[in-house]
């Protein structure tokens, strides 16, 4: 599940602004001269290329939020598997494989983007509610390293797609360990309430129980939410997953992996990202002594704040008492803040310096839900002017849309200096490319 807890106009109730955190390391800055810039590349001098809207990603993000994230693992025998589903751009992904990182997939496609990037086989897990058996089948001739099984009858469909294949699948149960990560609902995914993973008890028995020809139990999964900020619930389900493994020891049942899934959360304005320092003097410890090997999924830590959607402002307009910039993007770009009332920093490509009014952020859809962000002080816009909308690098090109026949934005990727085009424009011929006239 992908969202955010981070509603409309968060940062200017605590009038914090993401950019200068992000301008601190260096990602998205403004010149002397008031400009945005990524990393060293001018945002307008993309756009003066590929038009607008576009995505474009920092790549030293990337680099730098792995190395935060393993260095507070030292110590501990870890692998990071990137959860494709935030941003799946191959390129994105070949990031991620270059630093080391293995790839969470959670569909046929995904692993297909992960294979495509360059991912070896055994370096993805397939996780899913719902897994179909194409999807089974695909994972098993390709041998991928696992399945994360989510309950009884799909471990039965994987045993008996392995065995008419004479394969061997390894799998990890997703267990649900009923703690509440308090994080938005829509991204809980550890409570007992909640669609996803096997109840302790009842994948113990699993576990204990099960004779199938086909499965190997290598390890034990969990992911319980997404956005989370507090050690503690990590903790309170480690505590409860590896008191199942004591057990499942004693029973002669031997796992060497445990995973504990993503959602380590990252601030959509101002204040600071999940604490790896505190992950590290709380939970690494516990880690180490459980002598298994330590999965982790992240996702959003290492996209969300790598990105920006630019877009250019069309027409000023006023309802009322309301003021409306009326943008290029909207819904079918970036569609957490209609979906979720997410909040995202827009903030000008060209700083003017005039005085700021409140503006409601709005996309050219035809939809009233069709919004970027409300009541956002903007210094007064001109048309042709360009936006930021930050943060936009997780959860939002995966999430686009064609609706109302939009063309879907480009993607740019900075590196070092130079900026490159990783994902083209689509073109009007794409829209229709698999309907016929009949
Ligand atoms: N693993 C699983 C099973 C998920 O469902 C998700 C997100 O929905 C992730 C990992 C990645 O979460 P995040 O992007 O919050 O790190």
């Amino acid at each position: 599940m992908a969202d955010s807890q981070n509603y409309i106009s968060k940062s200017h109730q605590d009038g914090k602004s993401l950019l200068p955190l992000l301008a601190e390391q260096n990602y998205f800055h403004y010149n002397d001269n008031n400009e945005l810039f990524c990393e060293n590349v001018s945002i307008k001098t993309i756009a003066d290329e590929v038009g607008t809207p576009f995505f474009v990603y920092s790549k030293k993000y990337f680099t730098d939020k792995y190395q935060t994230m393993s260095r507070a693992l030292a110590g501990c025998d870890f692998k990071i598997f990137y959860a494709v589903k935030s941003n799946y751009n191959i390129n994105i992904i070949n990031i991620l494989r270059e630093l080391g990182a293995g790839a969470d997939v959670n569909s046929l496609g995904e692993m297909y983007r992960a294979l495509k990037a360059g991912v070896p086989a055994n370096e993805i897990l397939l996780g899913g509610v719902g897994k179909s058996a194409e999807e089974i089948k695909f994972a098993i001739e390709k041998d991928i390293f696992l399945f994360k099984v989510e309950s009884e009858s799909e471990l039965l469909l994987i045993n008996s797609i392995a065995n008419d294949l004479g394969k061997i699948a390894r799998v990890a149960l997703r267990v649900n360990p009923d703690v509440d990560p308090h994080t938005h609902p829509y991204i809980s995914t550890g409570l007992a309430e909640n669609k996803f993973g096997i109840a302790l008890k009842e994948a113990e028995a699993i576990y204990l129980n099960s004779r199938l020809s086909s499965i190997q139990f290598t390890g034990i999964d969990m992911h319980i939410g997404s956005q989370i900020f507090s050690i503690a619930p990590y903790k309170a389900a480690i505590e409860k997953i590896l008191n199942l493994c004591q057990r499942l020891k004693a029973a002669g049942i031997n796992l060497h992996h445990i995973d504990i899934g993503g959602g380590y959360g990252i601030e959509y304005a101002g204040g600071k990202d999940f604490e790896f320092d505190a992950f590290s003097k709380e939970i690494v410890p516990l880690l180490k002594n459980s002598g298994m090997k330590i999965f982790l999924e992240p996702g959003r830590y290492f996209s969300a704040n790598s990105g920006a959607l630019i877009a250019k402002v069309l027409y000023l307009k006023k309802n009322g008492d309301k003021n409306f910039v009326i943008a290029d993007a909207g819904m079918s770009e970036l569609i957490r803040p209609s979906l979720y009332g997410a909040y995202h920093e827009i903030v000008p490509v060209s700083s003017s310096g005039k005085s700021e009014k409140m503006y409601d952020v709005v996309g050219p859809l035809c939809e009233s839900g069709d919004f970027l962000g409300k009541d956002i002080p903007l210094a007064e816009p001109a048309p042709n002017d360009l936006l930021a909308i930050l943060s936009a690098g997780a959860y939002s090109m995966v999430m686009s849309s064609n609706y109302n026949a939009r063309m879907r934005p480009p993607e740019i990727l900075v590196d070092n200096g130079k900026w490159h085009i990783i994902r083209k424009r689509e073109s009007l011929m794409q829209l229709i490319q698999n309907e016929e006239l009949v």
